[in-house]
């Protein structure tokens, strides 16, 4: 469904991102982990369209996205939760929702938002609150459900057990998981490693912007060096 290839880029004249090449399949959802500062993000926000690029390839199901918008990248399918959930505070829990569904016909919308509430009963609770006074793990059910409104076939999903407490963590990689079940293809960066090779299908490790190491969730989760560096093994 996506394939990146040579891809790099660059914060003004310091290139964080080099000669990356990755591949996701559909129906998959594949893990990128790394220490902080990595890349990870700034590879998310590649594809997505925020970051540019400064060499490389993205195709996304067949098609270039070399000089798409992001916001056109959304109405092709591509949807991104953004590192720190990043939901409008001041507006209601399903005007926040309402936006994600922006590419969406009212319709659609009104279909996308009664998935949202039988994914995350809780939100419909609290669906005439603002976001803003909704506790992190709620904020992140609804950083994730506001990105599905535009019902993409690939969501980039950036640390979404980030401030949780174990139990919310559970509950969100839950979700995550049956998104899969569903058909949808997720891209996750995640720092807690071991919960996200535990899910993934794929993974690749960034080490200092380029991705060092591939495999299957359970092959990196068995790599000696994957567990000494990543998953806390002395
Ligand atoms: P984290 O888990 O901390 O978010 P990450 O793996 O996602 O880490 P990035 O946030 O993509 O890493 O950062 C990659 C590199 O780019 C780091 O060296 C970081 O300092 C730098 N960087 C990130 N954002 C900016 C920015 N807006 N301006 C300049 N440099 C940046």
């Amino acid at each position: 469904m996506l394939d990146v290839v040579g891809l790099s880029s660059r914060y003004g004249r310091i290139e964080v991102l080099h000669d990356v090449t990755m591949t996701v399949s559909a129906g998959h959802i594949v893990a990128l982990i790394g220490a902080n500062g990595a890349g990870k993000t700034t590879l998310l926000r590649a594809i997505s369209g925020v970051q540019p690029i400064s060499a490389g390839q993205i195709t996304f199901k067949d098609k270039s996205l070399n000089g798409v918008k992001a916001c056109a990248r959304v109405k092709m399918g591509l949807s991104q939760s953004p590192e720190g959930r990043q939901v409008f505070a001041g507006l209601s829990v399903e005007d926040n929702l309402r936006l994600g569904g922006w590419t969406k016909s009212k319709a659609d919308s009104n279909t996308g938002l009664q998935t949202a509430y039988q994914m995350f009963p809780i939100l419909y609770e609290k669906k005439s609150l603002p976001a803003g006074s909704l506790s992190g793990g709620q904020q992140q059910m609804l950083a994730i459900a506001r990105a599905l409104m535009s019902q993409p076939d690939m969501l980039l999903l950036d640390e979404p057990s980030m401030g949780l407490s174990p139990l919310l963590i559970d509950q969100v990689f839950e979700a995550v998981c049956s998104l899969r079940d569903r058909g949808l293809t997720i891209v996750l960066v995640e720092q807690n490693a071991n919960l996200a090779l535990s899910i993934a299908d794929q993974a690749c490790v960034m080490e200092t912007g380029r991705i060092v190491l591939k495999g299957t969730g359970s092959a990196l989760q068995a790599d000696p060096r994957v567990r000494e560096l990543y998953l806390g093994d002395s």
